[in-house]
């Protein structure tokens, strides 16, 4: 099955694998953007039939371009939203284009008779505020936004998925509407312009943190997530659906592990002694990067990705191969230096 869709936030990393992926399989896509400036060098990075690629301009926070943009698809990917390194300083900055940018683009799709909405959400929108003993997590969990781990980033995207579930049921019953909700997205890189997700995996090859944090996370690989969308779009009786995207949860020392079983002398720096979390706790203080995440020291969230499975037949890759992709792009794209 192919025919035209919508992908908004083309210059994104998910974005960018999903593109590929529908024009591989015969789509024609329209994106957006935020600037049409930016329209060659994207279309540098992605590198498929131009033909088969068509931009518009449109931002998640005004109604210009909306209309053009989804004019004549069948399907939507509403991929965009803002997922920054540092924390803002206000949760608004978040929120507010999280939430009317997937109400905006819910507005126009229906407008034009789109069938299927698939909507990029996160783990954000299940994993968090549920207390420090509760560790594995499916489809069924809904972050509690009024918990204190529930950081900006967290509750834009369980609010924009709320509100997007919310505004369906109430407008446009006809339309299915299902969201992806991956963990934390790895692998290769289309360009030096990476996703705030890679950051760990750079901050360990150029050994710019002095030992491994006690995080953890669930690592997924962006190409799995790329197709877990596709498969979203393509398959029968998706309304109301909801996916977690996840591989298997690792913590830091892991991933250290594996960057230098995989890279060998590339990986010299990174460390190899464990960082006590008092110290996380004073990093924190002067990194911004790490203040957004500090809460989370030994937190264990382990979201199962089972029922992508078991409906729709997805696999994840090795995370080893997510993990090494995404160290040896950053070198090869000069991102970091070893
Ligand atoms: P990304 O590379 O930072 O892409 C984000 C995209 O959103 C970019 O195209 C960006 O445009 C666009 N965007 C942000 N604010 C916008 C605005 N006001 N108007 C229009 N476009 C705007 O991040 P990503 O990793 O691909 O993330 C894509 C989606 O996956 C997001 O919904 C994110 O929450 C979700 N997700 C990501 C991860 C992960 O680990 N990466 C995990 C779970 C869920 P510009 O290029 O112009 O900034």
């Amino acid at each position: 099955m192919a025919g035209q869709v919508f992908v908004s936030g083309g210059s994104g990393y998910i974005a960018g694998f999903l593109i590929r992926q529908l024009i591989a399989e015969g789509w024609t896509v329209h994106t957006s953007i935020r600037n049409l400036g930016r329209e060659a060098e994207v279309r540098g990075w992605l590198g498929v039939d131009n033909s088969k690629l068509q931009f518009f301009a449109a931002d998640l926070l005004g109604d210009d371009g909306w209309a053009e943009a989804v004019a004549g698809c069948s399907h939507v990917a509403h991929v965009a939203s803002p997922l920054p390194s540092n924390a803002p300083k206000d949760d608004d900055e978040l929120i507010v284009p999280a939430r009317e940018g997937a109400l905006r683009a819910l507005r126009f799709a229906h407008a034009a008779g789109i069938k299927r909405f698939v909507m990029t959400s996160s783990v954000a929108a299940i994993a968090y505020g549920h207390g420090k003993t509760r560790q594995h997590f499916t489809e069924a969990d809904w972050t509690n936004i009024n918990s204190p781990d529930a950081y900006a980033y967290v509750k834009s995207k369980t609010i924009a998925e709320r509100a997007a579930r919310d505004w369906v049921a109430a407008n446009a019953p006809d339309m299915e509407y299902v969201t992806v909700n991956p963990s934390l997205v790895l692998g290769p890189l289309l360009a030096p312009d990476f996703s705030t997700s890679l950051e760990a995996i750079k901050k360990l090859l150029e050994g710019s943190i002095p030992g491994l944090p006690n995080f953890g996370f669930s690592v997924v690989d962006v190409r799995d997530v790329a197709d877990l969308h596709v498969r979203c779009l393509t398959a029968p009786d998706m309304a109301g659906e909801r996916f977690v995207a996840a591989g298997p949860f690792l913590w830091m020392k892991d991933v250290a592990a594996i960057l230098k079983d995989g890279l060998g002398e590339q990986a010299r720096k990174v460390p190899r002694r464990k960082l006590p979390d008092f110290l996380v706790r004073i990093s924190a203080l002067f990194d911004p990067v790490i203040a957004q995440v500090v809460g989370e020291l030994g937190n264990v969230r382990d979201t199962s990705a089972q029922h992508a499975m078991d409906v729709l037949g997805w696999k994840t890759r090795d995370p080893k191969e997510s993990i090494v992709d995404t160290a040896r792009d950053m070198i090869r794209l000069g991102v970091v230096k070893v």
